[in-house]
């Protein structure tokens, strides 16, 4: 025994011993599909170790939060009750638990009589479970004021987050793949999956302030004579970072064809949040950075939803994983499917979302056209599966999507070759829409989504925390074509492109393309007012 039992122990000893037993007895399931993914040699020993860590300062942290001054052992001993039974239900079956299961777990338990218990789980229930349970149950407890306990707690809670942080920090290449390329593995992490879980499940069912889609700009008209004819493609990109691109700069040429053409260059453009997720419902919304709640976009109209009703054609091809509810309510086309694509080989490319556009244009004699393309571009880890070989000009590159196998050098040619095939890309549709110069007043413009972190400071990828996030992941590059018919003073938006700009000016920009007036309207925040 650690303690004795007749003496009493601070609550904080009692959520230390508990989480240490719960790591080393109850996370069989978890080591063992760790271990089939990083062999127990060289670095890996190290970063399972470390894994263990951060597995114990994180079941710390949960009990430490769940549990208050008059509620620490009711807590402790569900937990311990709960885990137990995830823990046989994983080493034996293999499953994972979330909240579902666990209802079901519950239920099932007390349906079925004793008989139709495996020894083997009555033997988990009663070594993980029932005896710690008990012994929780006889502890004693000094007492303790609101005040001292919360003081408390914020110190534990405060040790277990900076061991945690500076532990995935020293491994950061070994988490980046951990957390983003083998997200499953979490799953078995016991209690800290099932505890999330609960919560989100409880999160889910009891906060649902919004209901339906609320309408936006219902006045909206196009305020333009109908000649010439609108096209207009947006492209977004995906986590290109501004100072690899080589039109702002960069030491390697990555835009050799797009330096060609007659554009206007960005220079200062930031993002709307660092992941996918957040920047694309955010920029096409008309709340802005500020302003957005993923709930509250999720169930209000977007820009996209004012240009239709205004009478604009729409076509979202998505090359990337979805429109994340933007294009729900327009024509939307799935270009991850070699069913619809017909540029795959490895995997399906942006160039594929091209094929057939000017049969859609064509087929579409009537009013103005946005097409807009979601690009796969530059989505990490495997920079070098997002290109074809004619494009591998920087070697050698990283060939996994296990980062810490590569050097930052490696990385980054992998991902400067990418930006090299995003710049054909967007030549491409520059040539589609010169093809279409006479009939149209044509306009492309490609921004993207987010930046990239290529290893300063240990960092890689992308989606950190907006407020403390690197500018290498907000900082995005965004460039502007005009056809020869769309009245625009070019030398006013190029100097207007070296101010600084960001993704909220999406929607105002896209109404200001097509000419839709409206009230939620502000020129202020449309890139090409300056221009008209
Ligand atoms: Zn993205």
């Amino acid at each position: 025994m650690i303690f004795s039992l007749s003496k009493p122990i601070k609550a904080r000893t009692a959520v230390i011993v508990v989480a240490l037993l719960l790591v080393v007895f109850a996370n069989g399931a978890f080591f063992k599909h760790v271990g089939a993914i990083y062999p127990l040699a060289g670095g890996n020993l190290f970063f399972v170790i470390s894994l263990g860590i951060v597995l114990f300062s994180v079941t710390v942290i949960l009990l430490s939060l769940l549990s208050g001054r008059y509620t620490l052992k009711p807590i402790l001993i569900t937990v311990l009750l709960v885990t137990s039974m995830v823990a046989y239900f994983m080493d034996a079956y293999d499953v994972v638990i979330d909240s579902h299961m666990i209802q079901n777990l519950l239920e099932t338990n007390i349906k079925e009589s004793v008989d139709l218990l495996s020894f083997k789980q009555v033997l988990y229930f009663v070594l993980l479970g029932v005896i710690p349970s008990v012994i929780v149950y006889r502890l004693k407890i000094v007492s303790m004021t609101l005040t001292e306990t919360l003081v408390d707690k914020a110190k534990v809670i405060g040790i277990a987050l900076a061991v945690a942080v500076v532990i995935i920090f020293s491994f950061s290449k070994y988490y980046t793949s951990f957390f983003r390329e083998h997200k499953p593995l979490r799953y078995y992490a016991n209690p800290a999956y099932y505890l999330y879980s609960v919560g989100h499940y409880a999160q889910e069912t009891f906060s649902h302030p919004y209901s339906g889609i609320a309408p936006i700009g219902e006045d909206a008209k196009i305020i333009s004579g109908n000649q010439p004819r609108k096209l207009i493609v947006l492209v977004v990109g995906e986590a290109v970072r501004w100072d690899h691109f080589g039109l702002n700069g960069y030491s390697r040429d990555t835009t050799p064809l797009l330096r060609k053409e007659d554009i206007i260059n960005y220079t200062q453009f930031t993002s709307s949040g660092t992941e996918t997720a957040v920047s694309v419902p955010c920029m096409f919304s008309s709340f802005g950075r500020e302003g957005y709640d993923k709930e509250k976009a999720k169930h209000t109209e977007n820009v996209l939803d004012v240009l239709k009703r205004a009478g604009v054609n729409i076509l979202w091809r998505d090359n990337n994983s979805d429109s994340k509810g933007v294009a729900d309510r327009v024509s939307y086309e799935d270009y991850q499917s070699p069913k619809v694509n017909t540029i795959c080989d490895e995997e399906c490319r942006d160039e594929g979302m091209l094929v057939g556009l000017q049969e859609y244009i064509n087929t579409h004699p009537k009013g103005d056209i946005l097409i807009v393309l979601h690009q796969m571009g530059n989505h990490g880890p495997a920079y070098y599966k997002r290109y074809t070989k004619p494009f591998e000009k920087y070697t050698p590159v990283c060939k996994t999507n296990q980062l810490e196998q590569c050097s930052k050098e490696e990385i980054t040619n992998a991902y400067d070759n990418t930006i090299l095939y995003t710049d054909t890309f967007l030549t491409q549709v520059i040539a589609l829409l010169k093809g279409n110069d006479e009939r149209f007043a044509t306009g492309m413009f490609y921004l993207s989504d987010h930046g990239e972190s290529l290893g300063e400071n240990g960092l890689y990828l992308h989606g950190f925390p907006y407020a403390i996030a690197p500018e290498a992941q907000k900082h995005v590059p965004a460039v502007m074509w005009f056809g020869k018919q769309f009245k625009i003073d070019k030398a006013k938006m190029a100097d207007s492109a070296k101010e600084p700009q960001t993704q909220d000016s999406l929607f105002h920009t896209l109404l200001g393309y097509l000419d839709v007036n409206t009230t939620i309207y502000q020129p202020r925040l449309d890139l090409l007012h300056v221009g008209r």
